[in-house]
């Protein structure tokens, strides 16, 4: 077939509201109560064929931890070997399959994920990451399906987008895939993550090994039956469950190691990027490296914000999913004059969240992600008790016999460069910095200094000049800066994700830029009258 063709223009799918009683909760409960009836094997999916075997990990509800859902291989360095083959297997064809073919199959992805597919993916998120329906739905059907249809749509816009040529040349950009494969690395906290880092290097022609979180094996192995419904060719990815550890080792060693699409803690991405450095000398390419990594969001509060708005705001970013967006608020810049209504109206409001089980509809907070997470809670809290410069306003205690329940917690801090307002915990713990009113223009540049990271941050003030002069003073301390909105909710097409300093490499999850990662440009020149006399003009050809 030929022609110039053309793909839908994308919208970002509406969410279904999960009232009680709706016929959207009532089928993600049916959903819910299948998969609890039963232990799945999730197997490792390498060239098509399932293989399960070897030494295995339980998959667990975070919020009923005794639940048992399913187990995982881990994947030896023999399977993930023979994963890295299936896709350097798979390159030649798949580099060469017509790009409007690769986009057909994402397109059709993002109709079952909306489709036939929505409910267990709602569903699976909700038992193995422990969402709520709507932090599920917003996740695992909406932005699953945002991804893969704006992905495809800015695939087309890259590869229309051609030198210009002069009378006599004619001049093509060929968007080659990366030579070898592409690693994929994804964490627990987004199904929708889990999609996109594998599929968006496949999208653009590379062939690729991806290993899941193990605490989101259950959404993934979704994720992958889909995208083999959708139509994808065996070998053009590869699951491969198990440690990450392991996995990249063997993977980052490989001489035709490509690239390394990585998303999770700043730390294990520090520990890659020395790993492959260390193996540099061997590598056919340079590898391409993408992380997006850790945040410590910060809540700035002009006194001209809006009460109700950052009230809101810092409750919903702060415990939504328990504090496990890497968006998510965990540090709050309050001034003096509005901090005392503010603190007994939040610690009023966080004490009637309820905390529990994801299927009841009263439930706003459910489990954090493992027992780590939750000890890591605990220690936080208690270094943070022993200081005389913090003062526990609310929650403070974790909960851990049925699940693994942390309460939302609100610390105050006299001090501006208290580990509180520096580390990140991933955790629904917010801490509280409280500024005398005058002090606007000092207060700044504590935000830019207390926290290595720059990943989201919201600045709430009516007073135009505050917004400019915060724009102006914080302009590297975050990769999305949202004005009188909450640091959470990126959408497609609307705010790209991905920060700086010690949060990543901000390559903008769902934008262009982040797609052409895993191209690498080859022009094409073609001289349609070349020249047949070497001599120029300005020589002197009397001699
Ligand atoms: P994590 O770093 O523990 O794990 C992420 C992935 O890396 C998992 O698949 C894991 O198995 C693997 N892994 C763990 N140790 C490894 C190692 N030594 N070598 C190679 N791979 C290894 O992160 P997590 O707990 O899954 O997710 C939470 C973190 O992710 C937080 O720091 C959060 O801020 C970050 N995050 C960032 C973004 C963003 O866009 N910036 C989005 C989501 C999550």
């Amino acid at each position: 077939m030929t022609g110039n063709f053309r793909v839908p223009r994308p919208h970002n799918e509406p969410e279904r509201s999960f009232a009680p009683g709706s016929p959207e909760a009532d089928s993600v409960r049916a959903q819910i109560k299948h998969i609890e009836s039963q232990v799945r094997d999730l197997p490792h999916v390498v060239d098509g064929a399932r293989s399960f075997g070897g030494q295995t990990m339980n998959v667990v509800a975070p919020h009923k931890h005794a639940q048992v859902l399913g187990r995982i291989p881990m994947a030896d360095a023999s399977v993930t070997k023979s994963a890295i083959d299936a896709s350097l297997r798979a390159h030649h064809d798949w580099a060469r399959t017509p790009w409007w073919e690769r986009a057909a199959i994402f397109l059709r992805a993002a109709e079952l994920a909306c489709g036939s597919y929505r409910d267990e993916l709602v569903a699976t998120t909700m038992l193995g990451q422990s969402k709520t329906f709507h932090q599920s739905e917003i996740d695992a059907a909406c932005e699953v399906a945002d991804f893969f249809r704006f992905n495809v749509f800015l695939a087309q816009e890259i590869y229309a987008d051609q030198p210009s040529s002069l009378q006599g040349n004619f001049n093509l950009l060929d968007q080659r895939p990366l030579e070898g494969f592409v690693l994929a690395v994804t964490p627990f906290n987004f199904t929708a993550i889990g999609a996109n880092l594998p599929s968006t290097p496949a999208l653009m022609g590379n062939t690729v090994v991806w290993k899941p979180s193990e605490k989101a094996a259950l959404s993934s192995d979704v994720v992958m039956r889909l995208l083999e419904e959708a139509g994808l060719p065996p070998g053009v990815i590869n699951l491969v469950h198990g440690s990450g550890k392991d996995v990249a080792a063997t993977a980052v060693a490989q001489p035709e190691f490509a690239g390394l699409n990585f998303t999770g803690s700043t730390q294990v991405f520090r520990a890659l990027w020395k790993t492959v450095a260390d193996n540099l000398d061997s590598y056919r390419s340079f590898p391409r490296l993408v992380g997006e990594t850790g945040g410590k969001n910060a809540v700035v509060v002009h006194p001209s914000g809006n009460y109700d708005a950052i009230k809101t705001a810092l409750i919903r970013s702060s415990f939504e999913y328990q504090g496990q967006k890497c968006s998510a608020a965990s540090r709050a810049y309050v001034p003096r004059s509005m901090w005392n209504r503010l603190r007994d109206d939040m610690v009023e409001t966080v004490r009637t969240l309820k905390v529990g089980d994801v299927a009841s509809h009263e439930t706003f907070v459910g489990a954090v992600i493992d027992e780590a997470a939750l000890r890591r809670m605990e220690n936080a809290f208690q270094r943070a008790s022993d200081l005389d410069s913090h003062r526990l306003l609310v929650g403070g205690s974790v909960h851990p016999e049925e699940g693994w329940f942390v309460e939302p917690t609100i610390f105050e801090t006299t001090d501006p460069h208290a580990f509180t307002l520096a580390e990140e915990f991933f955790g629904p713990l917010l801490t509280v910095f409280v500024y005398e009113d005058e002090s606007w223009d000092e207060v700044l540049p504590l935000v830019d200094e207390a926290s290595p990271y720059a990943l989201t941050l919201s600045v709430f003030a009516s007073d135009r000049q505050a917004i400019a002069q915060a724009l102006d003073v914080l302009r590297n301390a975050s990769g999305m800066t949202y004005v009188n909105d909450k640091p959470t909710g990126a959408l497609m097409g609307q705010v790209s994700f991905g920060g700086g300093r010690a949060s990543g490499t901000n390559d903008k999850t769902g934008s262009r830029l982040s797609l052409q990662r895993w191209l690498s440009g080859r022009f094409v020149k073609e001289t349609l009258s070349p020249a047949t006399d070497w001599t120029y003009p300005y020589l002197d050809r009397s001699f």
